[in-house]
């Protein structure tokens, strides 16, 4: 009898021993259908053969019911979901899960049904039916995702069918995505371009792992020189994985991408279309997917045959994940690539402190691109001192701030304004009793969004409509907006420049590929005066026109206090600095700030990267934060506030007493409140040699929680709060 252990997909049970049923055959690595009590479980063949430890008598064990026809998970994926686990004290099946497509794609290929409009319009409607005729115009997908789309039920979209207003449409699932030609559009690189370009070539050639840090000022052309590794890649038919940092990126990459290579990538991200998901996992499994391009949910994808990944914007804290598996994909992908023994590229104009001390330790080889491609000069950075030169009462922008941006709209050229806050104010009162909105499920404030007329919090979600009078004092019309977001500057703006073409960038207003590509196309065709965004426009866009960036407040970052709030500041303003000049005409960056002296303004201000990252390197040093030492976080939460308490009170209680650990708290998150739940914070800092993992897994181990009680390991946090 064989006897084959299984990781399973419950969330309560990791591996459970199972017995291989005569005929039938599996891998280390299948995907399999398991019996668990009444119902099946997904499970992945992890150990075959007679195992240690296995309690279960032969006789009791029961059969594997089916192996699912997809290729077994291969070894490099399978250390890299072990280590994952390890390495983040998270469950192993959570790690796996996010390998896994969805069943139908587990089941094989063949059709499915979507449906888009007829063509048909009929004299008279319902209500519904007109909304859904409207909302699904040039839309084809399954009923569900469609209903979802129009806000309307199934039943009124099912009701359509019958109608003939909407029309079945079968989908091949396994149809091919077309080919990637290495040769199709291929650039001059310059000298630095093509030496960088040749070291990533013999990189893919010589079939290794080789980590790079390309590490290149802002349009030096990084993108084209690591599309020549992926060219590369192409040519000798292996696959490649780029990771950016957010999808509102992508669509940037897709156009160049499509350019430099004839066809589009192979997109993976959470939004995607079920059958769409279907074909890109099955495509990257079957290894016809050539280039995949996703978020950092795509790292754990099961490729057949991977030659390269290419993390992109590497120093950005969105590829850390902060719920669920807390992992760092840009960390995990180097993992990655060791395990499959290929190269993989970092590339940023503003590495992580982390990556560039690894680099200097000579873990990853460093390649620089220190100039701008084409002779453009990096603009000329100043530093506005609020405190000289007030703005206007109640508003946010510098006299010498709108000067500058009447004498672009004199020329013609764009300007971009920076502020990375949505909405119209982070803070809203009431003039009369001094009430302020608050989250009724987190500790923040309620933002106001004037545009859609509603008090939102950015934690959870929570929404409600401007009340017309203080929900306090009942005095009507007496409520204020205190501090800025970008609506507001945009009205600003409005008022001090009535001529020019305004747009305004932020998750809110560029939520679809569709959008986006219309602000690329305006802002490209100088249909655009004034962008103002948030972190949304800091990267990736390259608009020759535009000569002026503002930074509205550069001290906003520098608030909170956390460990790395110095270095988040430095790289969000050097990035949005980056979109100026790009073109022939030269570039200005006028930062707005109550603290010229602080380091990271000052550095940004002389163009001293390498000073402020010695300045950082050393303050990091005396506090042992990484890279010199090791943090971790231990999050206990409870939507009763005293079950919470204690809970963080035994783990506290149960701390190990070890030299090289230190432990502070337990104490109420700088969040006390999030999402309904009360919060408290063990923060762990521990010397580099240190076990961190060990120990905890040790500490937490032995304790028991209350089934309300939710505790969460976050190692090498970014979130402080
Ligand atoms: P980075 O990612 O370093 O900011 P990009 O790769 O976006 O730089 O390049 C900046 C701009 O310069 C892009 O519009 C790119 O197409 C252009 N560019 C860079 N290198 C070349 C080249 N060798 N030939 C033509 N255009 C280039
Ligand atoms: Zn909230």
């Amino acid at each position: 009898m064989t006897r084959v252990r299984l990781l399973i997909f419950n969330p309560v049970l990791n591996v459970l021993d199972y017995r291989l049923p005569d005929g039938m055959a599996t891998d280390i690595g299948s995907v399999v259908l398991a019996p668990l009590g009444p119902r099946q479980v997904l499970g992945i063949v992890w150990e075959t053969e007679r195992l240690p430890g296995a309690d279960v008598p032969d006789a009791r064990l029961r059969p594997i019911l089916e192996v699912l026809p997809v290729p077994p998970f291969p070894a490099p994926l399978r250390r890299l979901i072990e280590w994952t686990a390890d390495y983040y004290c998270a469950p192993m099946n959570a790690v796996a899960r996010m390998a896994l497509g969805s069943m139908a794609a587990l089941r094989g290929g063949g059709t499915t049904t979507e449906y888009r409009l007829s063509g048909l319009e009929p004299k008279r409607l319902t209500p519904q039916r007109a909304a859904a005729m409207d909302a699904l115009h040039g839309e084809q997908a399954s009923i569900r995702e469609l209903a979802e789309l129009a806000s309307v039920s199934e039943g009124v979209l099912r009701g359509m069918v019958g109608a003939g207003l909407l029309d079945p449409v079968t989908v091949d699932l396994d149809r091919p995505y077309p080919r990637a030609n290495p040769l199709h559009a291929a650039p001059d690189l310059s000298a630095d371009q093509q030496a960088v370009a040749d070291r990533f070539v013999s990189a893919i050639t010589a079939e290794g792992f080789t980590p790079f840090l390309l590490d290149g000022v802002t349009g030096s052309g990084k993108t084209e020189c690591y599309f020549e590794a992926v060219a590369e890649a192409i040519r000798l038919g292996r696959q490649v994985l780029v990771l950016l940092p957010e999808i509102a990126l992508t669509e940037n990459f897709l156009r160049r991408f499509e350019a430099r290579f004839g066809v589009p990538p192979v997109l993976w991200h959470s939004s995607l279309k079920q059958s769409e998901r279907r074909r890109a996992w099955r495509a990257i499994v079957s290894g016809h997917a050539q280039v995949v391009v996703g978020a950092r949910s795509a790292l754990f994808m099961p490729f057949a045959w991977l030659g390269l990944i290419v993390v992109d914007e590497a120093h950005e804290v969105s590829f850390k994940q902060d719920d669920g598996v807390r992992y760092n994909a840009r960390d995990v992908a180097v993992i990655r690539a060791r395990f499959e023994r290929i190269p993989v590229i970092l590339a940023s104009a503003t590495p992580a402190l982390e990556s560039l001390q690894l680099a200097e330790a000579g873990v990853y080889e460093k390649i620089d691109l220190p100039a701008r491609f084409g002779g453009a000069e990096l603009p000329a950075i100043e530093i506005l001192d609020l405190r000289e030169q007030p703005p206007q009462r109640g508003q946010w922008l510098a006299p010498r701030l709108i000067d500058e941006m009447q004498d672009r709209l004199a020329r013609g050229e764009q300007s971009l304004l920076f502020l990375n806050r949505r909405g119209y104010a982070p803070l809203t009162l009431c003039r009369h009793c001094g009430y302020r909105f608050q989250c009724p499920n987190c500790s923040a404030w309620l933002v106001e969004h004037r545009l859609s007329r509603r008090l939102a919090c950015h934690h959870c979600g929570h929404e409600t409509p401007v009340p017309g009078e203080c929900p306090e004092c009942h005095t009507p019309e007496c409520l204020v907006a205190c501090g800025p977001g970008v609506e507001r500057i945009a009205d600003e703006v409005a008022q001090v420049l009535p001529d020019a073409r305004i747009a305004l960038v932020t998750s809110d207003t560029l939520n679809s590929p569709e959008k986006i590509g219309t602000f690329v196309a305006a802002a490209e065709g100088k249909a655009i005066d004034v962008i103002i965004g948030t972190q949304l426009v800091t990267k990736g866009y390259h608009f020759p026109e535009l000569t002026l960036v503002g930074v509205v407040d550069a001290d906003m970052g520098l608030e909170g206090g956390d460990l790395r709030a110095g270095e988040r500041t430095y790289q969000q303003i050097a990035q949005v600095a980056g979109r100026a000049g790009r073109g022939e005409k030269p570039g200005t960056v006028l930062i707005q700030t109550r603290h010229p002296e602080a380091a990271v303004i000052a550095a940004l201000a002389a163009g001293d990267r390498d000073a402020f990252y010695a300045a950082e390197a050393e303050a990091r040093r005396d506090a042992g934060a990484p890279p010199f030492g090791r943090w971790a976080a231990i999050i206990v939460s409870s939507e009763d506030e005293a079950e919470a308490r204690e809970a963080a009170r035994a783990i506290g209680g149960a701390r190990p007493n070890l030299p090289d650990v230190m432990v502070l708290g337990p104490a109420p998150a700088p969040m006390a409140q999030l999402r309904g739940r009360y919060r408290y914070r063990l923060l762990i800092n521990a010397r580099r040699s240190a076990q961190v993992q060990y120990v905890i897994r040790d500490w937490l181990g032995g304790l028991n929680f209350p089934p309300g009680v939710r505790v969460a390991v976050d190692i090498d946090p970014y979130s402080f709060v």
